[in-house]
């Protein structure tokens, strides 16, 4: 009987002890830190070969292919060795699908469509083309207005929504939202030449943009940046070199004196971006 009361007395000490103890780590817990902190996202293993990949510029005002529909906009169609991915659709998406089909890119081939902010510009084909596809998920910020999530999921597509940095395909990320006004995002695809960050117009800045990158991939060096780069002073050519980019495709709202600005100072590695332009990085 003793022996009994003895071992029950143990254990309502052993959980009291417990109860104690879990009260006490539950006060030691660290605080969630209230400031924004630059995310860790999970990079492919170091030792895994980095992908060739194709960028296709399927929409733009600037034009490389005189055969093909140029209009104020921005869609390019990246090719990995997984898949198809297209950032962002351009304004109007009968021309967006005409200049698709004109490349050769069947529509039906794409599995993921990334969108980098709310402008018409950008956004206005999305619509179009999930008539045409819907079986594709749709990257988008997630300050999005409810309306656009319910469109998508009206035409029978899946949506995520961006916030912080994350992985979009194997070495394919997004730089989660930067705010501009409005809130944007761009990609970075870690490729077997380097960083390729690819950026819709670059509201929040396209040299924030691409130090924002480096700091998230850890590298010190980008080896081409392309996309609208949102008429930003001519200095940034300089910042750019700095930085550590190899190559730059300014196109769509780069503006033409700062275009003209990267290609004196760029020369062989400055290439012409717009609509029917394909970059292959082998
Ligand atoms: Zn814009
Ligand atoms: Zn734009």
């Amino acid at each position: 009987m003793n022996l009994k009361i003895l071992i029950l007395a143990g254990i309502l000490i052993l959980a009291g002890i417990g109860i104690w103890f879990s009260i006490q780590t539950e006060k030691i817990k660290p605080e969630q830190p209230k400031m924004k902190a630059l995310p860790n996202i999970s990079i492919e293993s170091k030792g895994e070969e980095k992908p060739e990949i194709t960028l296709i510029s399927v929409y733009d005002n600037y034009q490389v292919n005189p055969e093909l529909k140029t209009d104020w906009g921005f869609a390019t169609v990246i090719k990995t060795p997984k898949e198809l991915i297209l950032f962002d659709t351009g304004g109007n998406s009968e021309i967006l699908l005409s200049n698709m089909e004109k490349l050769g890119i069947d529509p039906t081939s794409i599995r993921k469509v990334v969108i980098s902010h709310i402008h018409g510009d950008h956004l206005g084909g999305l619509e179009g083309f999930l008539e045409r596809n819907s079986n594709v998920t749709v990257f988008v910020p997630s300050s999005f207005p409810q309306s656009i999530k319910s469109m998508i999921i009206q035409k029978g597509a899946k949506f995520i929504e961006i916030s912080a940095p994350r992985k979009i395909s194997d070495f394919v990320y997004t730089t989660g939202e930067l705010y501009g006004p409005p809130e944007e995002q761009s990609l970075i695809i870690d490729s077997k030449r380097g960083l390729v960050v690819i950026t819709g117009c670059a509201h929040p800045g396209i040299v924030n943009i691409v130090r924002r990158a480096k700091e998230l991939m850890k590298r010190d060096k980008v080896y081409l940046v392309l996309g609208g780069f949102h008429r930003p002073p001519i200095s940034c050519v300089k910042e750019f070199r700095e930085l550590g980019v190899e190559k730059v495709a300014p196109s769509h709202c780069t503006g033409d004196s700062v275009r003209e600005a990267f290609r004196k100072e760029y020369k062989e590695n400055f290439i012409e971006y717009g609509v029917g332009k394909t970059i292959e990085i082998r």
